[in-house]
């Protein structure tokens, strides 16, 4: 490894650089930018060349944020475009390898931080970027030749964003056609567990990683040339469900590589074994018990959701590696996939999700639901988001119908009901019994008045 002004190793992986030190914040939601990893010829590559376009970190105001495109251009005999994702979804190990450097997400939403401490030392991009050479170098002996190009105009990055762009949907575009039942082995990838120790990503035709970086094609040419790499083949086994999407392979490997954390996974439900969610996430999925119906929001959207909460808030809950029943992180392509959510009514149970999302994604929305999904402009809430189905007449307001009405034999249908647990001290959080799903027979009840 090159001298670099700061350390540059694994055990800076975990480093969190707070906002009171924070030197400047590069891409991000204050500003913009992207990074793409391209499979070249040898010709166009200077080996270990780092360019820089715009101003470099000493040039940069303290307390400010900049746009920051990363270019990487990789050449090698045995190199082959499936493995563009995957090498580019290493730029976050490798940029958090630097000291005083943090690197959050994937694709055109990454967000990058410099330490005051990294800017005091005399950490420049030209470092970050001799850093990035050696690190592939040092990681993948199939790369011949690297070079490196840092945006931070913010004029000068629009045409490498667009093509960046370009560049992810004709990769997502790649896998559309192909299904699970297509074929027989799956992808794990453990990336993620230095942040999220329970996470295990499970890439799939119809389910791209949470990251939305990985797809299934690019599992498979990631196994191709780093056979021991954290990403590793799984045999499908036998199908258990289908349109949940439970796979006996699946559930013996999560066993396995979450150290008996995690025991079931369904890949196409947000009910009883939903995948785990790490941190990366492009999206979450939710369920939303007082409509009986699933929301959708993005990372990008700064508003907030009908439960009055916005991203962040809900991911610091669902992140982690944990698996959260009712809530699934997911890459926003999965919303492409026949199988969105499939066993759980999928499209026809989808009722809200940010206007930028629906409108990134809207051709793909079936026709027949498309105005039926509310977004921030018509649901704020809970109340207006059940205001706006009901007047739309969104199927999921049948499902309500069904759920109050009285069954032959006495009973009351109910799709999801809370009881806090008696003498459980509240103090630390309670507990609740969920019920879903249930029937409720009683003889007589009593509604009491709590004065408090
Ligand atoms: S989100 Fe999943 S696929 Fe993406 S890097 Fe993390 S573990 Fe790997």
């Amino acid at each position: 490894m090159s001298k670099l002004p700061v350390d540059v190793g694994i055990i800076y992986e975990g480093e969190r650089i707070r906002k009171a030190n924070m030197y400047a914040d590069l891409a991000g939601p204050k500003s913009k930018g992207a990074e793409l990893l391209k499979v070249v010829a040898a010709s166009k590559v200077k080996d270990g060349s780092v360019t820089v376009i715009g101003p470099d970190l000493k040039d940069m105001k303290e307390g400010s944020a900049y746009p920051f495109g990363v270019s990487i251009e990789v050449s090698g005999k045995k190199l082959e475009e499936d493995l563009e994702g995957v090498f580019e979804r290493r730029i976050h190990d490798f940029m958090n390898y630097i000291q005083g450097m943090m690197h959050l997400n994937s694709r055109d939403i990454i967000w990058c931080r410099i330490s005051k401490e990294a800017n005091k030392a005399g950490l420049g991009l030209n470092h970050v970027g001799q850093a990035m050479v050696d690190l592939f170098k040092a990681e993948f002996d199939v790369i011949e030749k690297i070079q490196v190009t840092f945006y931070t105009d913010d004029k000068k990055i629009d045409k490498f964003l667009k093509d960046a762009r370009a560049a992810y949907e004709k990769r997502d575009a790649k896998v559309r056609g192909l299904k699970d039942e297509d074929v027989d082995t799956f992808y794990g990838c453990l990336l993620c567990q230095s942040f999220a120790p329970k996470h295990v990503c499970t890439i799939t035709p119809s389910r791209t990683s949470s990251c939305g970086s990985i797809t299934w094609f690019e599992g498979r040419a990631a196994v191709k040339v780093d056979p021991k790499g954290p990403i590793f083949a799984v045999e499908k086994g036998e199908v258990i469900d289908l349109e949940k999407g439970e796979y006996s392979g699946i559930n013996e490997m999560t066993v396995e590589r979450s150290n008996g954390e995690v025991e079931r996974v369904y890949l196409h439900s947000l009910f009883d074994y939903p995948h785990t969610s790490c941190g990366c996430f492009e999206a979450i999925g939710f369920y939303i018990p007082e409509v009986d119906g699933i929301g959708v929001v993005h990372r990008d959207f700064r508003g907030v959701t009908p439960f009055g909460i916005p991203f962040s808030t809900m991911a610091g809950q669902v992140g982690g590696g944990v698996q959260s029943e009712g809530f699934q992180g997911m890459a926003i392509e999965y919303m492409r996939s026949s199988k969105f959510f499939a066993a759980d009514g999928g499209w026809q149970r989808t009722v809200w999700m940010p206007k930028a999302l629906k409108d990134r994604i809207g051709n793909d929305i079936p026709e027949d639901v498309r105005d039926k999904i509310a977004t921030e402009e018509e649901a704020t809430d809970l109340d207006s988001l059940k205001a706006f189905l009901k007047e739309k007449n969104h199927p999921v307001v049948a499902r309500w119908k069904e759920a109050v009405q009285a069954s032959a034999d006495g009973g009351i249908a109910v799709s999801q009901f809370e009881m806090p647990v008696a003498g459980v001290p509240m103090a630390g959080g309670g507990m609740t019994i969920i019920f879903k799903n249930a029937k409720i027979y009683a003889e007589k009840v009593i509604i009491k008045r709590n004065d408090k």
